[in-house]
């Protein structure tokens, strides 16, 4: 049986960044929610991998508002620090979602590592989890990543989080330096979603 296109969806994220970045990414003809629609608060995340805590959304805002709703977890893993910041991500930018924060600790814990970090190439990947949860109880999941490297400077405004910092393999700029429709067309949350596209 073939199963029936989705036609309306909730984006389950607060992340402002991400929701336009998700949004983006379905077609035109696909009718949005977003959370704050519903005025609802983030479940908390506590989850151990980016499959568990994007499922948690999904969930969450799924049975809140008896809509099928798609939710993202992602993070970027830096090996050097064996795959911190990971899920903890957007943690370590702290309640007020400061960047420089996490970014300077990020560029702290690396250092205490390596001190001639810089001269080196810092292997990393942003990873996104997607998953769709159906009211029916019904989910599926999908993964997509991005491997680069960490950048020994913040460089650029656009986007988001830890943008400033990524260079994606075989390129000279960060994410941060890129427009906007370019670095969709190749990031872990485009690589993830392009497996459940069919579903749209
Ligand atoms: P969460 O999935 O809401 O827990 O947050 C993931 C965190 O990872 C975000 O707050 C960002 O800091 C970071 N992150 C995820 N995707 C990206 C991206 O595309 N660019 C920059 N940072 C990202």
């Amino acid at each position: 049986m073939q199963n029936k296109k989705i036609s309306k969806i909730l984006i389950g994220t607060n992340n402002h960044g991400k929701l336009k970045e998700i949004k983006d990414l379905l077609p035109k003809s696909t009718i949005v929610y977003s959370t704050k629609n519903f005025k609802i608060k983030s479940p908390v995340e506590n989850g151990s991998s980016f499959v568990q805590n994007s499922l948690i959304k999904a969930k969450f805002f799924s049975k809140k508002t008896n809509l099928i709703c798609l939710a993202d977890d992602s993070g970027l893993e830096i090996d050097i620090l064996k795959g911190s910041p990971g899920i903890y991500s957007s943690r370590w930018a702290g309640k007020n979602n400061n960047f420089n924060k996490a970014i300077s600790k990020v560029f702290k814990k690396i250092n205490k590592v390596d001190k001639n970090w810089k001269l080196k190439k810092i292997k990393c990947r942003f990873v996104c989890a997607l998953t769709i949860y159906w009211p029916g109880g019904k989910k599926i999941n999908s993964i997509g990543k991005i491997e680069g490297y960490i950048s020994n400077t913040k460089k650029g405004k656009n986007g988001f989080g830890y943008d400033p910092i990524f260079i994606p393999l075989k390129k000279k700029i960060t994410f941060g330096q890129m427009k906007p429709k370019d670095k969709y067309k190749i990031d872990h949350r485009f690589r993830a979603f392009k497996k459940i596209k069919k579903l749209f």
